[in-house]
C-alpha cells in the first residue's frame, strides 16, 4: 500500500468556534461549531478516566458494525482532529484519535511481544530501532489488552 499515514491534529480556536486544520477530518464531539463524527468517543474522559474511556472506544469499535470498515473507506490517509493537545515527540498520544489511526494503519504487533518495539521475545536480542537500544521489556497488561482490541478491529476493515 502507498497510502500515507495519517496523523493526529487539534482543532484550533476555542470550543465555540473550532476550526478543524485544512485537510484533516474531525473526528469528534458535537460542538457548537462542529457536527458530531461517527468516530466520536462516546465514553468521555470526565466520566470513564482516560485509559478505560479509551478501552471503553476500542470496544465500542469493536462492537458497531460497519464502523471499522466506514472509517478504512472515509479516514485511510487522512489527518484526524480532536481537542486533545497533540504531544510532543516522544510522547504517546493518548486519544481516541490515535487509536483510530492505529486501527487504520499497519497490523499491530502480537499482544504478548516487546512493549517498545513489538519483537518477540526469542528474536529479540538487544535492539536499535526507533524506539532506541532496550532489552526485551514486557508488555504492560493494558496493553496487551488494546492490541487485543485493535487486532479484532483491525480484520473488521474490509468489511462494509
Ligand atoms: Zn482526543
Ligand atoms: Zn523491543
Amino acid at each position: 500500500m502507498t497510502t500515507k499515514a495519517g496523523r493526529r491534529v487539534k482543532v484550533t480556536g476555542d470550543y465555540f468556534h473550532g476550526q478543524v486544520p485544512d485537510g484533516a477530518v474531525y473526528v469528534g464531539r458535537a460542538a457548537p461549531g462542529l457536527p458530531a463524527s461517527p468516530y466520536r468517543n462516546p465514553y468521555r474522559v470526565k466520566v470513564h478516566g482516560l485509559e478505560p474511556a479509551l478501552m471503553l472506544y476500542l470496544h465500542h469499535l469493536v462492537n458497531t458494525p460497519g464502523l471499522v470498515a466506514a472509517a478504512a473507506d472515509e479516514l485511510t490517509g487522512r489527518d484526524l482532529a480532536d481537542w486533545c493537545p497533540v504531544p510532543g515527540p516522544g510522547q504517546v498520544d493518548r486519544c481516541h484519535g490515535a487509536l483510530l489511526l492505529t486501527v487504520l494503519g499497519p497490523p499491530v504487533p502480537a499482544p504478548d511481544t516487546c512493549q517498545w518495539c513489538g519483537v518477540e521475545e526469542r528474536t529479540h536480542y538487544l535492539r536499535s530501532t526507533s524506539v532506541g537500544s532496550h532489552a526485551w521489556t514486557a508488555p504492560t497488561q493494558r496493553l496487551i489488552r488494546e492490541r487485543m482490541l485493535i487486532r479484532r478491529a483491525q480484520t473488521l476493515k474490509g468489511r462494509s
